[in-house]
């Protein structure tokens, strides 16, 4: 018989977990690995609350495997360092997003793209630790972590606010530069204006783009632009806004949690404009070509980064002073707070403060 979450590792850890697609979470008691040469533990201080959690609690994506404990975008101290680290040190402050292993010999892994890689290990949802057990995510009190898979955190930037980073900031950085979007002078659209589209818009701003969100949600317009330094809004159902600005885009990064027609955004791409689709949607999009074939467009995807990259995303962000805006929260907030986030009413990102308010419940 399998061991309980509890009983299958040396290290008692607590934390809150969702039990059922009910999705409420609650206290829950587990247990991590020993700490091992390669590894460094981590006491958490803070965990950004992304709209994944929310999916994957309420089994939006229909695998997964309750008990779970979420939470991919920590920030925390190290505590314990194993005999072969020489990243870090006790006492450093570092972060940890969504990714804690991969097979490490593939030519993704190889090439500094190992959240591409087939054996990648997610913190929390789904993936399996190499030992076989389950992971579990940063609703807790500490993590153990291969030092490959962690990132050093700028001194400059406050914790709680650069917590998000780890993987809104990722995830819309990586496939700006990949895409060829991270250019001066390039004109980029962002779609939904939530954890990750604010995100997007203060890096594509720091990178010298012109900007134009493209939002459900009118009332968000005055601080797009007067807050974030947004150049332009739209509002994706006033049609006349949108025909407007028809063939004005060189590419889009859509971070939409739902299903939502993208015929609209194909057209307010410039001939070999490109749409990223960054957004986790459970159903399929309807996908419209002749707007693709006239002029050359492409639709794409693309999932965080490798930590190569999300360690020079945080740096870039140390130097230009981004980080997320928040509402800091304590965990016995966050069942209101993911009903909140449902309701797109957070701006912009809820981070929990894990390390006062987690009560010890061993
Ligand atoms: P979020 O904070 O909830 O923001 C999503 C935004 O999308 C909302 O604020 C809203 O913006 C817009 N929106 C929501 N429902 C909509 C609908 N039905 N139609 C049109 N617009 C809608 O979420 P997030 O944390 O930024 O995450 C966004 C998505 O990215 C999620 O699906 C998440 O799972 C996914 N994700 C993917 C990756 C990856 O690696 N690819 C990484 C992290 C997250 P407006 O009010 O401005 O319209
Ligand atoms: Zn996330």
């Amino acid at each position: 018989m399998s061991k309980s979450p509890e009983e299958e590792h040396p290290q008692k850890v607590f934390g809150w977990a969702a039990r059922d697609p009910s999705g409420h979470l609650s206290p829950f008691k587990f247990s991590r690995r020993a700490n091992g040469d390669d590894d460094i533990s981590m006491k958490i201080l803070f965990c950004g609350m992304c709209h994944t959690d929310l999916h994957f609690i309420k089994n939006d994506f229909g695998f997964t495997d309750y008990p779970i404990v979420p939470g991919h975008e920590v920030v925390g101290e190290v505590t314990v360092v194993g005999s072969k680290v020489n990243k870090f040190k006790v006492g450093d402050k570092v972060g940890v997003g969504c990714l804690v292993g991969s097979c490490q010999t593939c030519d993704l892994c190889k090439s500094d793209l190992e959240n591409y890689c087939a054996g990648g290990i997610q913190t929390y949802g789904g993936s399996l630790n190499w030992d076989g057990t389950k992971t579990y995510g940063g609703y807790s009190n500490m993590l153990v972590v291969h030092q490959r898979y962690v990132v050093r955190m700028p001194e400059n930037l406050p914790l709680d606010g650069a917590a998000p980073l780890l993987c809104a900031g990722i995830t819309v950085y990586s496939p700006m530069k990949y895409f060829g979007l991270s250019q001066p002078g390039t004109h980029i659209g962002v779609v939904g204006l939530g954890g990750l589209g604010h995100v997007a818009v203060k890096f594509a701003k720091a990178m010298g783009m012109k900007v134009t969100v493209i939002s459900t949600s009118p009332s968000k317009e005055k601080e797009a632009i007067e807050r974030l330094g947004a150049d332009s809004f739209l509002v994706s159902r006033n049609q006349e806004q949108m025909l407007a600005a028809m063939g004005t885009l060189d590419g889009i990064i859509d971070t939409v949690s739902a299903v939502h027609p993208l015929q609209p955004l194909i057209l307010l791409l410039k001939p070999n404009g490109k749409l990223i689709v960054v957004g986790a949607t459970e159903k399929p999009f309807e996908l419209p070509i002749f707007p693709l074939l006239i002029g050359r467009k492409l639709v794409a995807g693309s999932a965080i980064g490798g930590i190569k990259e999300t360690q020079e995303m945080i740096d870039f962000a140390g130097q230009h002073g981004i980080t997320a805006d928040i509402e800091v929260i304590s965990m016995d907030y966050v069942n209101t707070a993911l009903e909140r986030l449902h309701k797109a009413d957070v701006k912009y990102r809820f981070v929990i403060d894990v390390a006062n308010t987690l009560k010890p419940n061993l």
